[in-house]
């Protein structure tokens, strides 16, 4: 009877810590492939997306060193090898550099999971190839991720970011003070804000690309409001 009772308890526990297992290794699970979307304190982290693109993303750098703002650029694979300068000069810089996928599909669209390996192994190589550093962050393209994105982020070792603050495909034509005020709105305490230095990793700008040009504007209120600025990985990253 003993013995039975402790069979009993025994096929529980393992049933409780076969559910336990299922729950954290499920890539939804918060416990290895948290979503993260803003950190804390009085902090944000200025990022860009879709370049590098020539004539866009070489005059960022130029504000962001000018002003001492760390930057993290989510680049585009594609872009990433025709640009190898920029990414250069990035690290140089001290602003981080991290993947965006190699061309800017919507991932979850993505059934095959070598392909899906493929998109984001593709820009890390890029980004490797030209500084010899590998990207620690995805931020999937129109922030699509289902459970075989997150999963495929954690077998690169990468973890998934999207963001606090962003334009949406606003129209250039908005006045540039009314689109910072709008971005404003949504930064708060340990914002990640999202600007564009490219169109989906293409050589032309365009798309939002006009986005890059806001950042002196962006700099300067964020830091009226009394925030420092700092990359992501020292947003979210532990250091
Ligand atoms: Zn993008």
């Amino acid at each position: 009877m003993t013995a039975l009772r402790f069979l009993a308890a025994l096929a529980l526990l393992a049933a409780g810590f076969f559910g336990l297992y299922e729950l954290v290794e499920s890539p939804r699970s918060a416990a290895f492939a948290p979503v993260v979307t803003h950190g804390s304190g009085r902090v944000v982290a200025l990022t860009f997306d879709d370049g590098p693109t020539r004539g866009i993303t070489d005059r960022l750098l130029d504000v962001l060193e000018r002003e001492r703002v760390p930057g993290t650029f989510f680049v585009v694979g594609s872009a990433a090898r025709r640009e190898p300068a920029l990414l250069r000069r990035m690290a140089a810089d001290g602003d981080e550099i991290e993947d965006h996928s190699e061309t800017h599909p919507h991932l979850n669209a993505i059934v095959s999971r070598a392909a899906l390996d493929a998109e984001i192994t593709a820009a890390d190589d890029a980004i490797a190839a030209a500084t010899g550093r590998h990207a620690r962050w995805l931020r999937p393209p129109y922030g699509a991720r289902n459970a075989a994105v997150l999963a495929a982020a954690q077998r690169h070792g990468m973890r998934v970011v999207l963001w606090s603050a962003m334009l949406d495909e606003t129209s250039p034509q908005v006045a540039p003070d009314a689109l910072v005020e709008r971005l404003l709105r949504q930064a708060g305490d340990g914002a990640i804000v999202v600007l564009h230095d490219g169109d989906r990793g293409r050589a032309e700008p365009g798309g939002r690309a006009y986005e890059a040009a806001l950042a002196p504007r962006v700099i300067a209120a964020l830091r009226a409001r009394g925030y420092r600025f700092v990359t992501l990985q020292q947003l979210a990253g532990g250091g």
